[in-house]
């Protein structure tokens, strides 16, 4: 067949463009000896092609993932279709600096993978092209976007102040612990608990201090919670605790514990040394307790109890314990 000027142009063009595309090109035969290794490759690896033609491309690059590699590359030639791989199921094929500047906080080069079978005439598959996409901004782009989607739930969660649960967060695990419990008969206690004489704190120290006092009384409960516990801010000096298979005894003993060191460590500003107490009421859910708002009830009740019996002190609601 003879060759005319023009194919031989066009098939210059056609080299030139696949030395210069911003793809990573390899050809490989079936013994994974390396034919085809474009610019984009040469200038990533640091490796040139006449270095790399003809050899093993595991010899050069003994950290590629080569079992894998070579499932994938055996399947495509057996089913004569192309494969693809992207960077959410493997970050990169080939461990190449990220040389972007936008994201250049992404540690690596991160790529999008296709492998396709190439047909001779005869219709037999000898050779497969691999096809390395440069995905680094996408990927940086969207990691970027699921942190700041998981920033954005954690803050709408909690509360500012104490970084504890805030009311809404923490009253819809109320409800799904209560109707845990109603189905399964588990034991689970919720205590209520309010700054005594907060007015007066703020009123002698000023709201910067308040403020402080609220942060402080939070730290003290969160360093005597277990992780199943779920503490929140219930309002303004109010919080609340639930505390999942626990028993009253077990959340009295927690009460007291709280109460204890708040009471015997003052909280100090710089400018004063705060002395304060707080007021605990616990109630244990029970088989007559309805809805969670009536076990919230409860344990304001037994909140309202201690307030009267003269404050710095833990109630428990005088409602019957569970039938066993
Ligand atoms: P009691 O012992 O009966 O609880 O007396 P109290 O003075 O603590 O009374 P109460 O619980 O009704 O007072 C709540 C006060 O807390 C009123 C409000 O000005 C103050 N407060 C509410 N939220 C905040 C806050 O976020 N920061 C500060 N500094 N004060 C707050
Ligand atoms: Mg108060
Ligand atoms: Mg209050």
């Amino acid at each position: 067949m003879a060759i005319n000027q023009d194919d031989m142009l066009e098939f210059h063009w056609l080299m030139d463009m696949l030395e210069t595309v911003e793809v990573g090109l390899i050809v490989l035969d079936a013994e994974f000896r390396v034919h085809v290794w474009n610019g984009f490759m040469e200038n990533h690896s640091g490796v040139t092609a006449s270095r790399i033609k003809d050899q093993n491309l595991f010899d050069f690059f003994p950290d590629l993932p080569e079992p894998w590699l070579r499932r994938k590359v055996k399947s495509v030639r057996m089913l004569k279709t192309r494969a693809f791989t992207t960077w959410e199921q493997r970050p990169y094929l080939f461990h190449f600096r990220n040389t972007r500047p936008i994201t250049g906080t992404a540690p690596y080069m991160y790529q999008n993978l296709t492998i396709s079978p190439l047909t001779s005439a005869d219709g037999e598959v000898r050779m497969v092209c691999l096809m390395v996409y440069n995905v680094t901004d996408m990927a940086g782009g969207k990691l970027a976007l699921e942190q700041a989607n998981e920033q954005l739930l954690r803050l709408s969660e909690t509360d500012r102040l104490t970084g504890l649960l805030n009311r809404g967060t923490w009253e819809s695990l109320l409800q799904a612990d209560y109707e845990r419990c109603r189905r399964y008969g588990n034991d689970s206690v919720l205590v209520m608990f309010d700054i005594d004489h907060f007015k007066s704190v703020n009123d002698t120290y000023g709201h910067v201090a308040g403020d402080e006092v609220i942060r402080r009384t939070s730290d003290v409960l969160r360093s005597n919670l277990r992780h199943a516990d779920l503490a929140g801010r219930y309002g303004g000096e109010e919080f609340a605790i639930v505390l999942p298979e626990t028993t009253v005894d077990g959340a009295v003993a927690l009460c007291e514990r709280i109460r204890q060191t708040i009471e015997s460590s003052p909280v100090d500003t710089g400018t004063a040394r705060i002395r304060y107490t707080i007021s605990l009421g616990v109630a244990p859910i029970t088989d007559d307790t309805e809805t969670p708002t009536q076990w919230i009830e409860r344990a304001d009740a037994a909140l309202y109890e201690a307030k009267e019996g003269g404050r710095n002190q833990t109630c428990v609601t005088d409602v019957p314990s569970r039938a066993e």
